[in-house]
């Protein structure tokens, strides 16, 4: 796996990076204020670093910045059925006796909106509810699998993936960290494997991202300077900060808070983790996938992994779009 290799490269694991990037102290006096300044924001709280298996899949450490290799994907919200209210409706439809052997409510939810939809309660066909979202999938009745919602929080992802992943707009909702509010002063940055794995080509991308972030550092100074007359501290950050992230790079680690139903997911799935997909988007669908499958098996049990020629998962269905 890619992962292995990323992480086998003994330079990355053992050398501390040397460069003023990864140590505050060697910035230059402007760019070391200009942290010094904003001490104790919303961003700089992170701080001490919580180290756990998270931080091991990072280099380029150090207490104030890190290069991150991977995304880190979390399950913050998940469908739940009020039994009570479902055997009420069952009930006054008289179609008490209806069960359903689904194990999770992700699953539930999508069979009893289409059972609703022909009021199949009484008779179901055999097979329960696994058959019963395999059909769905066949015949392509996908408005049912819009009733199953999950909240995830993605993190450790660049800029450039973000962007790529608000594309998907049916289904989806998304709130994401703010450039113009937080101070990205002390960012972290997404380095693609491919990059990182080889020295000369991640001494480029790393002085590349030292001057930007040097470069937005010194405008937001130039520019609060120049905001003077704005009394609102807030609001003169704010200004400053808006227009100094014009330097900074695609590479940025940023945050989201994303929310989905099962129908969009799996559109996003289908179209993000297939081979042709961007390898840093691939690795968070392929993880939104892993967790989807425990989450409603009987929605995502029809796409397979596969492991590509450089050591990186695909997935694919051959339920395309339901
Ligand atoms: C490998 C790959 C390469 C890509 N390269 C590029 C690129 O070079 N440049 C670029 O700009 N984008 C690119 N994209 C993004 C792509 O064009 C889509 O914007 C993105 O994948 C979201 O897909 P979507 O619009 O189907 O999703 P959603 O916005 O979630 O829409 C889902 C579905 O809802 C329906 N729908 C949504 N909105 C409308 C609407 N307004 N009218 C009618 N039907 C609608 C469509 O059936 C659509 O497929 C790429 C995507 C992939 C996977």
């Amino acid at each position: 796996m890619g992962l292995c290799r990323a992480f086998a490269d003994p330079r990355r694991l053992t050398e501390p990076k040397a460069s003023a990037f990864a140590d505050p102290r060697r910035l230059k006096p402007a760019a070391r204020l200009g942290i010094a300044r904003d001490q104790g924001n919303q961003h700089h709280r992170r701080h001490p670093r919580r180290v756990d298996e998270r931080d091991s899949q990072t280099n380029g450490e150090d207490c104030c910045m890190k290069i991150i290799r991977r995304p880190t994907v979390y399950l913050v919200g998940r469908q739940q059925l009020d039994e009570g209210q479902i055997q009420q409706f069952l009930d006054d439809h008289g179609v008490s006796n209806w069960t359903t052997d689904a194990s999770t409510a992700g699953d539930e939810l999508p069979e009893f909106a289409g059972r609703l939809c022909y009021m199949s309660f009484a008779k179901p066909r055999p097979g329960g509810n696994k058959t019963y979202l395999g059909h769905i999938k066949e015949v392509g009745h996908g408005s049912v699998l819009e009733h199953a919602v999950w909240n995830f929080i993605f993190t450790g992802v660049s800029r450039s993936f973000t962007h790529e992943l608000v594309r998907h707009r049916a289904g989806f909702g998304y709130s994401q960290l703010s450039q113009r509010y937080v101070d990205e002063s002390v960012a972290d940055f997404v380095e693609p494997d491919c990059i990182a794995d080889d020295p000369k080509l991640h001494e480029v991308w790393q002085s590349a991202v030292q001057h930007a972030q040097e470069a937005y550092i010194k405008l937001v100074d130039g520019l609060q300077a120049k905001f003077s007359d704005i009394e609102q501290k807030t609001q003169r950050r704010k200004m400053a900060r808006q227009a100094a992230r014009s330097v900074l790079p695609n590479a940025t680690e940023t945050k989201i808070f994303v929310t989905a139903n099962a129908r969009a997911l799996r559109h996003f799935v289908e179209l993000r983790c297939s081979e042709h997909a961007e390898t840093e988007i691939r690795m968070v669908a392929a993880q939104v996938l892993e967790i989807l499958q425990r989450e409603a098996p009987n929605i995502f049990n029809d796409y397979a992994f596969a492991e590509l020629p450089d050591g990186t998962r695909a997935a694919s269905t051959p339920h395309g779009k339901v």
